[in-house]
């Protein structure tokens, strides 16, 4: 009989170390129980890093005039998603900062030409839009949106992200889920004012929507943000809320979060033992990925998207798991 995990309950998992090895184990097992052994692999297309928005994390936000803008052509996102088809992904992300030229019109578009020659799921994220902007974009074919919440905390979120707010982002998680998307989530772990009990109330919160993928991952702080001085997220504590996730909603995607693997990659690789089912691989053009860092990111060499791809599927070999 598996726990059934109440608001208290949560907070004690952050805050007690003699029972991680308890739930890291029931995380893994209830993983292989739904999702096998196997890692799904993702492509990330980055398609344009201009944004309306001011989030005090990003270095995306509007603020941030040190930045070059890019912003790539239908085309161009098309061809690059065909790429990420053809050397073995099943789904492409396509995610942008809220660019006003991407309209929903825009993007049913570039999601009908990539479903008439792929067979590949599409996820967008893009932000939030209207609900008749989000069925448009559903009509296309769209299977996916990923919309993070961050933070449900009232305060924490007004702070954030100024001019914004959380019922409205809520809101849109509820519309997406009510539309058919698979719907994403998801949160930071270690924003400033942040406690257990904001991080119960996220993950009850992706419970409640109920979400269909979140994305967890710890706060890194980026030079050109108001936040740069603040301390980076706890891994551990990241780790920990992945495998509440999976025990609280055995069905869900999980990804090991690029952030944790900025901060420690070992600890990226431990998540796959403790929940995580799922791995972004950014496919954006080599020219484009300096220039979209939410937090700042280390660049290795520029190879081709089938040379990264193998590379994954090694990476992912070489800690004993499958991948598709
Ligand atoms: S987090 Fe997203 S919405 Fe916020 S500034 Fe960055 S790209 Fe824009």
């Amino acid at each position: 009989m598996r726990p059934k995990l109440t608001f208290d309950d949560i907070c004690d998992i952050f805050e007690i170390d003699a029972q991680m090895k308890y739930f890291y184990n029931l995380a893994d097992t209830i993983t292989r129980e739904t999702k096998g052994n196997l890692v799904n692999v993702r492509a990330i297309v980055e398609f344009s890093n201009y944004c309306k928005r001011n989030c005090a994390y990003c270095g995306l936000n509007c603020h941030n005039t040190t930045l070059k803008r890019y912003r790539m052509q239908p085309e161009e996102i098309i061809d690059t998603a065909l790429q990420a088809a053809d050397a073995g992904y099943k789904t492409v992300v396509l995610q942008g900062g809220e660019d006003p030229e991407f309209t929903a019109d825009l993007f049913a578009q570039i999601i009908k030409e990539i479903k008439s020659k792929r067979d590949i799921a599409i996820t967008l994220s893009a932000g939030e839009m209207t609900e008749d902007e989000y069925r448009t974009i559903k009509k296309a074919g769209c299977d996916r949106y990923l919309l993070k919440h961050e933070t449900t905390n009232f305060e924490i979120y007004s702070q954030l992200h100024p001019g914004y707010s959380i019922s409205d982002r809520k809101e849109c998680l509820h519309t997406l889920k009510r539309l058919g998307f698979e719907t994403g989530g998801g949160f930071m772990i270690g924003l400033p004012g942040q406690t257990v009990e904001t991080i119960a109330h996220d993950l009850e919160f992706i419970a409640s929507v109920p979400c269909d993928m979140a994305g967890i991952g710890p706060f890194i702080p980026h030079p050109q943000t108001p936040l740069e001085k603040a301390a980076p997220g706890s891994t551990d504590k990241t780790r920990r809320a992945v495998a509440i996730a999976r025990i609280m909603l055995p069905e869900i995607n999980l990804p090991a979060t690029t952030s944790l693997g900025v901060l420690d990659m070992e600890e990226r690789n431990k998540v796959f033992y403790g929940g995580a089912n799922v791995i972004m691989k950014k496919v954006t053009p080599p020219q484009y990925r300096k220039l979209y860092e939410i937090y700042p990111v280390k660049h290795g060499k520029i190879k081709t998207i089938a040379e990264e791809r193998a590379e994954i599927n090694r990476l992912l070999e070489s800690i004993g798991k499958e991948y598709d």
